[in-house]
């Protein structure tokens, strides 16, 4: 069997349309379903049909369901997790696999050193550490884990870090590589090169462009801009895909703007064949 990434979820933490939230684009989502979107979450279906989860969102069960559909397994689980980092987008879900819902036995999640300390600092991820619900198995920037025939290499992402670091990830196939980067206050260089030199690039596109928010919350909340990336990325040797959009991207407007050749919006249920 050939290794796949699967597409789980597109939007920024907070899911689209937002919670409270009665702008344009999220009252277009309520009142239609089909343009709605979880948070941002691919999964790795090895050559045998093991699955791997990066991120657990507060859209996990949903999602959990999608991958069941999505890899033609009979029954709805995961044998392993990688979390890139403690903003609530990216962990919450972990919570599904303690007793109040799947009453997991071991699950290896996969972390840096530092969300492994928030998880074992923190109730209520503790708890599912000393029940042995979840297994915390360390992933450092810069070391491999091998995972049903692909290869995942993590790497540090510059990010706002106001509880742990933030990481991507690298996944290789047989064929071909595929870079996962969901949230990157800015691009440096050396990631930069990565997106450039992958078969397929998902990357961070929560905000088209620079006058999204007001002047003051765009410098708190930094993210590359849509508008910038298309420029920058116009030579990288593969397709690129924004994900993680927030609920202001005009990506999300009932017209979006149309992005140049090479690069999509993500969407739930793209799968690629590593
Ligand atoms: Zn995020
Ligand atoms: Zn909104
Ligand atoms: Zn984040």
């Amino acid at each position: 069997m050939t290794i796949h990434v699967h597409v789980l979820g597109t939007a920024q933490d907070g899911g689209f349309p937002h919670a409270g939230c009665a702008c344009a684009h999220c009252e277009h989502a309520r009142e239609n379903p089909l343009l709605r979107r979880k948070v941002s979450c691919i999964a790795v279906v090895g050559e045998t049909g093991k699955c791997l989860v990066v991120d657990a969102t507060p859209d996990f069960a949903t999602q959990l369901a999608d991958l069941a559909k999505a890899s033609g397994r009979e029954t709805v689980g995961l044998e392993a997790l990688i979390l890139t980092h403690a903003h609530i987008g990216h962990y919450l879900g972990l919570a599904m696999l303690g007793k109040e819902a799947m009453s997991a036995q071991g699950v290896p999640v996969h972390c840096t050193a530092s969300m492994r300390r928030f998880l074992e600092q923190n109730r209520p991820w503790s708890h599912l550490i000393d029940r042995d619900e979840i297994r915390i198995e360390p992933l450092g920037p810069g070391e491999m884990l091998s995972f049903d025939g692909a290869e995942i290499h993590p790497f540090l992402t510059p990010h706002r870090g106001e509880d742990t670091d933030t990481i991507g990830v690298e996944i290789r196939g047989p064929s071909r590589t595929l870079i996962y980067v969901s949230d990157a206050d800015v691009f440096p260089p050396a990631l930069a090169a990565r997106i450039e030199d992958a078969d397929v690039a998902l990357i961070d596109g929560t905000f088209y462009a620079r006058d999204e928010l007001p002047h003051r919350e765009i410098l708190e909340v930094r993210h590359p801009f849509v508008t910038e990336s298309v420029e920058r990325f116009a030579n990288a040797r593969g397709d690129v895909y924004f994900i993680h959009l927030n609920h202001t991207n005009a990506l999300l407007s009932p017209e979006p703007p149309a992005l140049p050749d090479g690069f999509r919006v993500a969407r739930e249920g793209d799968a690629f064949a590593l």
